[in-house]
């Protein structure tokens, strides 16, 4: 059964809509998903390419990755969320998708959990979901 999910930004002006389950969901604590997000831990969804449809202006912000691979991040120039980025050199067939984004208790929960060195000892893993030492761009 195919499952349809349209996230946005705060405003609404960008938004994104994705066909089917993600590819992978992961967490991940590292400073630049911290300072991506505001937040301490952050959620991403990936999709296939040809599964997702924006649309609405957005403002590209490149920067490099952990492991010096271009990570292209795509915002809102209204409101500056980031709503999704692309990982050229890593995963060039997948979107990013920031999954607080769609607003949905009930996004698929993540599979790996990766940068848990700068994850804060109050905020708890499951066991299911450690990924560790491995460090990836997500
Ligand atoms: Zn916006
Ligand atoms: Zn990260």
């Amino acid at each position: 059964m195919s499952s349809n999910r349209t996230a946005h930004c705060c405003c609404g002006a960008l938004n994104v809509q994705t066909t089917g389950a993600p590819e992978l969901v992961a967490a991940c604590c590292c400073g630049e998903c911290q300072r991506r997000t505001g937040s301490i831990v952050s959620v991403s969804g990936y999709w296939k390419r040809n599964n997702v449809v924006t649309s609405g202006s957005a403002k590209r912000y490149l920067r490099k990755g952990h492991g010096g691979r271009d990570v292209e991040l795509y915002f809102c120039p209204a409101c500056g969320s980031t709503v999704y980025w692309l990982l050229p050199d890593l995963k060039p067939e997948w979107v990013a998708i920031a999954a607080g984004m769609f607003g949905d208790a009930n996004f698929p929960r993540p599979s790996m959990s990766v940068w848990e060195k700068t994850k804060p000892d109050w905020l708890s893993i499951p066991a299911d979901v450690h990924l560790d030492g491995q460090p990836q761009e997500v």
